[in-house]
């Protein structure tokens, strides 16, 4: 398995795990914690859950995504976004039905950021020229930093210190993966 559809794969088990995540901390939230208090549970499980799914997919695709300022800014700015999201969807249901915005309001915060960085992390079609770019040159670059190590007799980088086994470096190359996960998929 690649490790790209490895990611893919831990991908598709992150809702289902973060379900789980839900629901173990509503029952102890539930039973112990803040004992029969149903909107409180629902609204502190459903934060749990969040938290989760964010730290998941942060880690998740901390390599495929090309951090520039935008991106980063943008991504706590969604947070924000997400929000004010959950909100605009939990208050309206919540007056139907009391206790249901409460419920609601998590998951819909958290697809609606899932979404959002979903669009704000793919690359954009300058970024893809200029992977393919580098790909079709023989610049061998550091993981870590970009540092250019083509020329170098060792596989540790001079300006930070990071050190890889050759096949680690190669398979760690910026774009990479996406270039192997296109050329399979074509
Ligand atoms: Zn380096």
């Amino acid at each position: 398995m690649s490790r790209l559809l490895a990611r893919i794969m831990l991908a598709v088990f992150m809702l289902p795990v973060a379900a789980l995540v839900w629901i173990i901390a509503f029952m102890v939230l539930y039973q112990d914690l803040l004992r029969g208090r149903e909107e409180q549970c629902f609204l502190v499980s459903g934060l749990a859950a969040a938290a989760f799914v964010g730290g998941y997919w942060v880690l998740l695709w901390r390599r495929s995504v090309r951090w520039n300022p935008p991106r980063v800014f943008g991504s706590v700015g969604l947070a924000i976004g997400a929000v004010a999201v959950g909100g605009l969807v939990a208050w309206p249901m919540d007056r139907l039905e009391h206790g249901v915005g409460s419920l609601l309001f998590g998951p819909t915060a958290t697809f609606a950021w899932l979404v959002g960085t979903v669009l704000l992390w793919r690359e954009t079609s300058r970024e893809r020229a200029s992977r393919l770019d580098a790909r079709s040159g023989t610049a061998l670059v550091c993981p870590a930093c970009g540092y250019n190590l083509t020329g170098l007799n060792q596989a540790t980088c001079p300006e930070c210190g990071a050190g890889y086994s050759i096949d680690e470096l190669l398979a760690l190359q910026p774009g990479r993966e996406d270039a192997d996960f296109e050329r399979a998929a074509a």
